[in-house]
């Protein structure tokens, strides 16, 4: 395990970063995930849409609006 990378996924229900502990998702998967979609604004969206819909289901003490904010407003969106 030590050797791994670790990995910056989301723990459920509460949505912290199962590596950092910080809110999902977290500054460093954030980073992956720019270099990932290589800072595609439509592919990130894409591929965070459906965490959006799990955590609206269990992070019900935050508003739809925070949510947004938290998965999809950190990247430079094509307005
Ligand atoms: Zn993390």
């Amino acid at each position: 395990m030590a050797d791994q990378p670790a990995l910056h996924g989301p723990s459920r229900p509460d949505w912290a970063c199962i590596a950092c502990g910080t809110p999902w998702p977290c500054l460093m998967r954030r980073r992956q995930l720019k270099e990932l979609c290589q800072c595609d604004p439509d592919v990130l969206r894409r591929y965070l849409t459906p965490y959006l819909q799990v955590a609206r289901t269990e992070l019900t003490e935050l508003t739809a609006e925070q949510l947004d904010d938290r998965f999809l407003g950190w990247f430079g969106e094509r307005s």
